[in-house]
This record gives structure tokens, sequence and C-alpha cells, in this order.
């Protein structure tokens, strides 16, 4: 197996506006350049052997976390690290931080970036996850200007999103948390730091005990983050044991997961309810929901 990349070309763009232009005239020949974390192993191992590499890294203009108003813009180039330690991250997204804990290790964190972890769309990865649980706006730039995307639409596929090759993801958007807001996050994985092999990103707003909103996020069950229909069976309503196995018995009939090396199909089906049955339990303050023969 081969461990070093096929020859290529490297250009290191001043700007976003340079950027595009390298990508317009290279087409589907070039490859964009943030950490390189997802990009050099494939080229290393000529998964992909793209002609160009435009470097972005040195795009001031992508990076940095600014909050304002109840939004908040996170430039592409902004690394795992830097949102981990960010107060305002802290304060206003608390489900990030607590989900990039188990992004990769320490050395990955400092140089991956959250632009490159969306347009890599790993489907077992944990921040595409995230970013539609938080109903992100995901914002691309190309030549004819700039769309805005709602994370939902994002992901379209196995490492496939809605960016064209001639684009640049180029920052995300989030709600501030709303009153009352909770979060849950938590992950199946061989070990701190693998690969899920099923997780769940929630974002929910209880009020008086009850849902009054609740996003389930699930990753690794299918070729994209899954927003969990499921999650309408809990909303407004009180959450008995029975209501619970119920909201359990449909996303398992929504999930169609994957056999891999890692977990069949149905194992994944199964934590996916064990993950939903914390959650709420965990959200609503309600270990008694736990007690759950009935998953
Ligand atoms: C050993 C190991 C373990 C890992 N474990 C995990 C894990 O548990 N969970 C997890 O989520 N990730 C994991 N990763 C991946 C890591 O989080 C990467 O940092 C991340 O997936 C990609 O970010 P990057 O900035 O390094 O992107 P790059 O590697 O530079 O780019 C990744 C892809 O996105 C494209 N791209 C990058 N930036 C842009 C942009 N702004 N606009 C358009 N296209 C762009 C590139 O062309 C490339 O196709 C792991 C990686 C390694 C090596």
């Amino acid at each position: 197996m081969p461990m070093k990349a096929s020859a290529f070309s490297y250009a290191r763009a001043t700007s976003v506006v340079n950027a595009l232009e390298l990508l317009a005239a290279h087409g589907d020949k070039a490859k964009v350049l943030s950490g390189g974390q997802s990009l050099m192993p494939a080229m290393n191992l000529r998964l992909i052997s793209p002609e160009l590499i435009v470097d972005i890294g040195a795009i001031a203009e992508l990076r940095g976390i600014a909050v304002a108003g109840d939004v908040i813009t996170i430039g592409a180039l902004t690394r795992h690290v830097d949102l981990a330690r960010s107060p305002e991250i802290a304060a206003h997204a608390p489900l990030l931080t607590e989900a990039i804990a188990h992004v990769a290790h320490p050395a990955i964190r400092n140089r991956g970036t959250l632009g490159g972890s969306l347009a890599h769309a790993d489907p077992a990865s944990e921040l595409p996850a995230c970013m539609v649980a938080l109903n992100a706006t995901i914002i691309v730039s190309g030549q004819s200007g700039e769309r805005r995307i709602a994370a939902e639409a994002f992901f379209t596929g196995i490492y496939a999103t809605a960016l064209s090759a001639q684009e640049l993801l180029v920052a995300i958007e989030l709600p501030v948390q709303r009153k009352n807001s909770v979060h849950f996050f938590c992950e199946f994985a061989r070990r701190h730091g693998d690969y899920a092999i099923v997780g769940l990103a929630a974002q929910a707003i209880v009020e008086s005990g009850v849902f009054a909103d609740l996003r389930l996020a699930l990753f690794a069950v299918g070729d994209r983050p899954v927003l969990a229909k499921a999650a309408a069976k809990l909303v407004n309503t009180l959450i008995t044991p029975a209501v619970l196995f119920d909201a359990c018995a449909d996303l398992g009939e929504e999930l169609d997961p994957q056999d891999d090396q890692q977990a069949s199909g149905s194992m994944r089906r199964h934590l996916a309810k064990v993950l939903l049955a914390r959650c709420a339990s965990a959200l609503l303050e309600r270990p008694d929901l736990q007690a759950r023969k009935s998953v």
C-alpha cells in the first residue's frame, strides 16, 4: 500500500477571492487543504490524487469565533482545539465543547478544522451531527457569490456534501442557545477518540419537565447525520416509559444502519435506541426512564 502521495502542485491562497480563482481554473483536479488531517492520509493512501492543492491555511479572514446578537459565526479554518477552548462556544453552544473532546486526539485537534471536518463529511464524524442538532447554517462561497445551506441539507451522502468543486466552505452560523436549552452528547466507540460506532448529539428546550423542542442528530447510523423524526413523539408530552418505548421503536424503524467491521446494522439500531433512552433520561433528569427493559 503506497504511503506517499502522487506528485501534485501546491498553491498557497492569499485570500478567499484568490482561492476561488484557483479552484475555478482547476475544477475537479484541485483540492482545498485546511488542517490536512483527512486530506493528507487520503492522498498518501492514494485514495485521491489531486493535481493541485490549494492551501487556504494563511487566509486570516477564515479564522475565528464571533458572537453578534443571537448568532455565533465560526470561520471555517477555526481548529478543533480553538472550539474546545472557546468561552463563547462553552457559553452559547456547549454541545460543541462537549463533542470536540471525542474528535480524534490532541495532535489531530491541534490542526484539524471545523470547515475541514464538515467538508469531509465522514458519516461517523461528531461535528456534522452537532451541526444538524444545533440547526447550523453552512456558508459557502463560489465565484458567483455566497450560498447559505441548512446543515440538514448540506450533508448528501458518504463523504458527500452540497459543496461543488469550485466552492469554499467559509463559515458556519449557529443560533445562540435559548433559555431552558439543554444538550446531550454520547457515543459508543471502541476507544476514546476513535470514530463512533453509533453516536447521538441532541439539543433541546425543557420547560416544566417537558420537551418544548428536541433535535436528535444520530451519527454512524447511515450515509450522513440523521435528524430523527422520532423526536416528535417526545415533544409537548409527559414522558412515561411507554411513550419513550414507542419513540425508541419509531427510531429503530426510521434508521437503516450499515453492517461493517465495527458492528452489524442491528447492533447499531439497538445502540441508537439505548442512546435515545439515556438522552431523554438525562435531559429531563428522570432516572426512572433509564429503567427501560422495554428498549
Ligand atoms: C487518526 C485520525 C483519527 C481521527 N478521528 C476522528 C474522529 O474521531 N472524529 C472526527 O470527526 N474526525 C476524526 N479525524 C479527522 C479530523 O477531525 C480532521 O481534522 C477533519 O476531518 C478534517 O479537517 P481538516 O481541517 O484536517 O481538513 P483537511 O484534511 O484539510 O480536508 C478534508 C477535506 O475537506 C476539504 N476541505 C477542507 N476545508 C475545506 C473548505 N474550507 N472548503 C471546502 N473544502 C474543504 C478538503 O479538500 C478535503 O477533501 C481523524 C483523523 C485522523 C488522522
